[in-house]
């Protein structure tokens, strides 16, 4: 290991002391023990999983860190504040870190490579104090919009807001509700960033570990094919066949025909086709192997 890299490393370690309040999410559910669930508090659940899924894929993940499709000004904001309900940080935050996932993936600069371990690459480097900074340069086209600014300092208000409705509507339950929903829609979310670079298949030739889940694309509304997204980033859909099933990508073609997003962009005949690891090398899967750069000609379209 060079020094820098052991510098780095080092550093590179989840601090306890500011990790209270998101371990304080994880025992709050523990709360249902005592009070119980009912059927209307399973399926309250399983909507504000996936109703907050949709937001953290469509929104932070495609839109703001791909810029796969277009919106107007308020439904860019109304999105941004529904994908800050999940309390996984601000809008700015998520997506700029995700785009150093994409430059840095399986390298020594890549945040969460499960290269550093399962756990680390999980959960370790969102506790870690090193990586709490937004990354202004990496996010320049969103940070020129003041209330994205506003809403990426005060990211907690939107889950803290939604928390309240809850509490309001179903009482502690209602509460203990939402906190063992938020706790679920964390570990769905962290699971692309570890098990997605670890278990699965690969059907593109990438320079990193990507692979692909029918199970995984289930529980995060179509972010189990991540081999195709890390092929071809800038696409609004990451399954890229009928079989591949991409409820959020299903969701926004809906949102399309109503007019509140315009322009998704997806794959063409050609993309789709080439770059198949039946066909090349796969440095992905055969990391001793050197995959040739005319292999890699069209890797990550435009990002
Ligand atoms: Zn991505
Ligand atoms: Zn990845």
């Amino acid at each position: 290991m060079s020094e820098s890299t052991g510098d780095c490393l080092r550093d590179e370690r989840p601090l306890l002391l500011k990790s209270v309040p998101f371990i304080l999410v994880h025992l709050a559910p523990l709360g249902l023990l005592w009070t119980g669930m009912r059927a209307t508090d399973v399926l309250w659940c399983v909507l504000l999983y996936f109703g907050r899924m949709f937001f953290i894929t469509a929104g932070f993940h495609r839109y703001f860190a791909h810029r796969a499709y277009k919106m107007g000004r308020l439904m860019q904001f109304l999105m941004a504040w529904g994908a800050s309900t999940s309390c996984q940080k601000g809008v700015l935050w998520w997506a700029a870190h995700h785009r150093a996932h994409h430059r840095y993936s399986d390298t020594d600069r890549d945040i969460h490579s499960p290269k550093k371990g399962f756990w680390w690459s999980h959960v370790g480097w969102i506790l870690c104090p090193k990586y709490q900074a937004t990354d202004w340069d990496a996010i320049k086209d969103f940070s020129k919009f003041p209330e994205l600014v506003w809403l990426n300092k005060y990211h907690l208000l939107p889950g803290i807001g939604l928390g309240a409705t809850c509490y309001l509507l179903g009482g502690g339950r209602g509460l203990l509700t939402f906190f063992l929903s938020t706790t679920l829609l964390y570990h769905g979310t962290f699971s692309i960033n570890s098990l997605m670079h670890l278990w699965g298949r690969r059907r593109y030739v990438t320079t990193d570990t990507s692979r692909n889940s029918f199970l995984l694309a289930l529980i995060t509304m179509g972010e189990g094919w991540h081999n195709n997204h890390h092929y071809y980033q800038s696409t609004a859909n990451q399954g890229f066949f009928w079989w591949e099933v991409d409820a959020s990508f299903y969701l926004l073609k809906v949102m399309s025909w109503l007019g509140l997003v315009r322009d998704l962009r997806t794959p063409s005949l050609a993309v789709l086709q080439r770059q198949r690891v039946t066909e090349h090398p796969d440095v992905g899967m055969r990391p001793e192997r050197a995959v040739p750069s005319s292999a890699l000609s069209a890797h990550s379209g435009e990002g």
